[in-house]
């Protein structure tokens, strides 16, 4: 018998913000990280989101990934969201719906406004005819792939607007918002500087769960601060994956007769100890 507990992020974020709380986002880009997301998420009987990033297209195609989501979706009991992460084009978005991916994010911020809105409005149209969720972006963030070099000192011009968050969920009715307030994707060079206060108002006007993408290398207390402010969704990828590497790297050079199979077995453990950790932060830990 299947124990499939797939379901849409607006599911799992309407729960975690009337009890405040936070569910990671993890992307994986193979099968042992993907089995060490979903071994965090039954161990800490957590909810959990795997996610798929358009622009780790490079590393595996939209349909090996659905396809290994789904299927280690399919053997837990923790609710699990399968998400498309910043999908690019229209062609992507609808490619991992026909898929069986139970959210997409449509990624138009760097257009203009109106552009934005109305790309967003078209796949909102499709998914809610589906039950799947949508999430969207709002302000500008560092690139995709960490590589961007945003000057800190004029953060606050790139701070997503609460006036045009208020419009723009009104108009789209997203399940989901992603805003910027001062993190950045990709490791961090400098210390952040998050404004707390812009989720707030954030959250105050729109109602609409509201996402931090560029999660990672944050503090505890930065976390949770952002979550009793309105973030109900993280993003957390590149800390994981530098840690992790470090930790393997450790590992061979104390196992000089390690096989693949070892490294298999040491990448989950180490992906698991880490999600895990974040889960708890985040509160999400004892939800599923
Ligand atoms: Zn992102």
């Amino acid at each position: 018998m299947k124990k499939m507990t797939l379901v849409n992020l607006e599911s799992l974020l309407s729960k975690a913000k009337e009890e405040k709380y936070a569910v990671g986002a993890f992307n994986a880009t193979d099968l042992n990280t993907a089995r060490g997301i979903i071994a965090a998420a039954q161990q800490e009987n957590s909810p959990v989101i795997l996610q798929f990033a358009e622009s780790h297209s490079k590393y595996i195609s939209l349909e090996q990934a659905a396809n290994m989501y789904l299927n280690l979706a399919e053997h837990t009991k923790v609710p699990v969201c399968i998400h498309l992460d910043h999908g690019e084009s229209f062609n992507t978005i609808v490619r991992a719906i026909k898929l069986g991916f139970t959210s997409v994010m449509v990624d138009a911020s760097l257009n203009p406004f109106s552009e934005n809105i109305q790309r967003t409005k078209e796949v909102v149209k499709i998914a809610k005819a589906l039950d799947i969720s949508v999430e969207a972006e709002l302000g500008i963030m560092n690139a995709e792939d960490g590589s961007g070099s945003l000057d800190y000192n004029m953060m606050d011009d790139t701070y997503t607007s609460v006036q045009e968050a208020e419009k723009f969920v009104s108009e789209t009715k997203v399940d989901a918002l992603a805003i910027a307030f001062g993190t950045v994707h990709g490791l961090y060079k400098k210390e952040p500087n998050l404004n707390f206060n812009r989720i707030k108002e954030i959250q105050d006007c729109t109602e609409v769960p509201l996402v931090m993408h560029g999660g990672s290398g944050l503090s505890s207390e930065e976390y949770q601060n952002s979550i009793a402010n309105g973030i109900t969704k993280i993003n957390y990828y590149s800390t994981m994956s530098y840690e992790v590497t470090n930790g393997l790297r450790d590992y061979l050079n104390n196992n000089d007769n390690a096989f693949l199979f070892d490294v298999d077995t040491k990448t989950i453990e180490l992906v698991k100890n880490n999600i895990a950790k974040k889960m708890e932060i985040f509160g999400s830990s004892g939800k599923a």
